[in-house]
């Protein structure tokens, strides 16, 4: 899949009439192509993640009258990914969506791939579905007006593919750019969920680094896709020291700006074993890789875990 231009991507727009859209990506860049559209403005997109918004965008489009051939196109970060699509699985029990995401963390991973859902009481992501959608539209124009958080959190997703895809390993080794390693990520993904679309088999490993990497950004605060690079770094400290200088390596080539952090190792613990992908109560699901793209899926004993964390190799993690 090939990025295209900014007013390439507008001009594919005005096929749609229904749109999800991020205020912040709609007023830098579509106010004035789409603004005889039907709109749903999200001011805060991760904080409307959630049943209220939900149900004040459902109404909002049946108010509008969309029909269930229509389609909902989402513009925006995973936040807006995420929400929308969760929106159009749902409203007159499924229409079809369009994502287009405006972040890097969106077009390598957030956006793509139907894992569609918003968040409650209970924590991020408990109520989804996955809902394909139709079509994908890219524009890495939309990447200029990112702050460095934001590159540097997308980055942080982008190792992933890393360690999984040898070509993209190699695009990263030789220094490509970011448009040119989007494009490859993007077909990674798509191709390991169109064998696995439900996360019942292969997916899981796109999971590669969440699970020491979900703890993290929950006790530190710190963005998803950092936090994924440091759950990958202890991932490896773990199970694969022998790619240790592989993950320098990428740190080094990708540019990125690993933070301090020191997490409460108790709370660390707690939101291991509450990590809604371990299949049983006493062991936690990791992907492993030991090679550069050989992945094995094992569950640890959680007294293993919190024994080897004990360890002063990983003093630096906690408080
Ligand atoms: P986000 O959608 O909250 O966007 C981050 C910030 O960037 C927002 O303030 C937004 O207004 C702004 N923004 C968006 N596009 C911009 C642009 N082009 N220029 C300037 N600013 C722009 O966050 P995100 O990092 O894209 O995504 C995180 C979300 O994705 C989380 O809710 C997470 O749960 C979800 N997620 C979903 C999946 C999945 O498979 N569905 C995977 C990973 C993460
Ligand atoms: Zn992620």
């Amino acid at each position: 899949m090939q990025t295209v231009s900014l007013s390439q991507l507008t001009n594919q727009l005005e096929d749609y009439e229904y749109f999800v859209i991020d205020k912040k990506v709609y007023d830098l860049y579509l106010a004035s192509s789409l603004n005889d559209k039907t709109i749903y403005l999200l001011e805060n997109p991760e904080q409307e993640k959630s049943l209220q918004s939900f149900e004040k965008i459902c109404c909002f489009f049946l108010d509008k009258n969309i029909k269930r051939s229509d389609t909902l196109v989402c513009i925006g970060g995973g936040a807006t990914t995420d929400l929308g699509g969760y929106v159009a699985s749902s409203l007159l029990r499924g229409i079809d969506w369009v994502s287009v995401p405006t972040t890097l963390l969106a077009m390598i991973d957030a956006g793509i791939g139907g894992k569609v859902g918003i968040n409650t009481s209970h924590g991020k992501n408990m109520i989804g579905s996955f809902h394909m959608p139709k079509r994908e539209l890219l524009s890495s124009d939309f990447l200029k007006t990112l702050d460095k958080t934001q590159i540097q959190s997308g980055k942080g997703e982008l190792l992933k593919y890393g360690f999984l895809s040898k070509d993209i390993f190699q695009l990263i080794e030789e220094n490509s750019s970011l448009d040119q390693i989007i494009p490859e990520c993007i077909e990674y993904k798509k191709d390991i969920v169109e064998k696995d679309f439900k996360e019942s088999g292969i997916r899981e490993i796109l999971n590669f680094g969440h699970t020491f990497g979900h703890a993290i950004e929950k006790c530190s605060g710190v963005e998803h896709g950092l936090a994924v690079a440091l759950g990958i770094k202890m991932n490896l400290m773990f199970f694969s020291t022998n790619l240790l200088v592989t993950f320098e390596m990428l740190v080094k080539s990708l540019e990125i700006s690993l933070p301090e952090i020191k997490v409460d190792r108790e709370e660390f613990l707690e939101y291991l074993k509450a990590d809604k992908k371990n299949k049983s109560k006493d062991k936690i699901r990791f992907v492993t890789v030991k090679e550069a793209s050989q992945t094995k899926i094992i569950d640890i004993e959680i007294k293993q875990i919190e024994e080897q964390l004990a360890d002063k190799a990983y003093a630096s993690f906690f408080r």
